[in-house]
């Protein structure tokens, strides 16, 4: 990717090489814009017309120190709040015991409440298929838990931890 000196909102498109079939159809748009909460940041879009690839990523281009957000989820409306996880940044749901590192092959992702939610009810219900006895009952309890703050039960308070400061929470209008 070409991180170029930019101008506001300057705008790109290019051809690439596809990921999925291999030919130079890949039609990339870069987008340089400033994005509430977090700053200047490069929109990134992919699609390829040939095998229907696609992807779009967002990514940060300012590092503001350590920074860490939080949101308080007491209702539906809440599970509808973006969030723009950068590829440093930890994610924590205390009332749920939920936690979600940056691991060794780190990415960034946006999304909003409800899709962090389902990111960890994935794998909470794969762990509760493959673990035995105590392990499995943990897992159990927090599919539960979860599926009760996706069903806006249970209110909770979602954390983001950013060595890079990158991260964000944004309210719904
Ligand atoms: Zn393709």
């Amino acid at each position: 990717m070409r991180l170029v000196a930019m101008e506001k909102k300057e705008h790109f498109s290019y051809k690439a090489i596809c990921p999925g079939c291999g030919e130079e159809t890949l039609a990339v748009e870069e987008l340089y814009d400033e994005i509430p909460g977090l700053g200047k940041a490069v929109l990134v879009s992919m699609y390829c017309p040939k095998c229907g690839v696609s992807a779009y990523h967002e990514i940060p281009l300012e590092n503001r120190g350590i920074r860490r957000v939080e949101f308080r989820v007491s209702g539906g409306k809440d599970l509808s709040a973006r969030v723009i996880r950068s590829p440093t940044g930890k994610i924590l749901i205390p009332e749920l015991g939920l936690e979600l590192s940056p691991g060794s092959r780190p990415v960034g992702f946006v999304t909003n409440v409800e899709g962090v939610l389902q990111r960890f009810l994935e794998v909470a219900e794969q762990l509760a298929g493959i673990e035995e006895g105590p392990k499995r009952e943990e897992a159990e309890m927090a599919v539960k838990r979860i599926r009760s703050a996706m069903g806006g039960i249970l209110p909770f308070t979602i954390i983001i931890e950013d060595d890079l400061g990158n991260s964000a929470i944004i309210p719904p209008e």
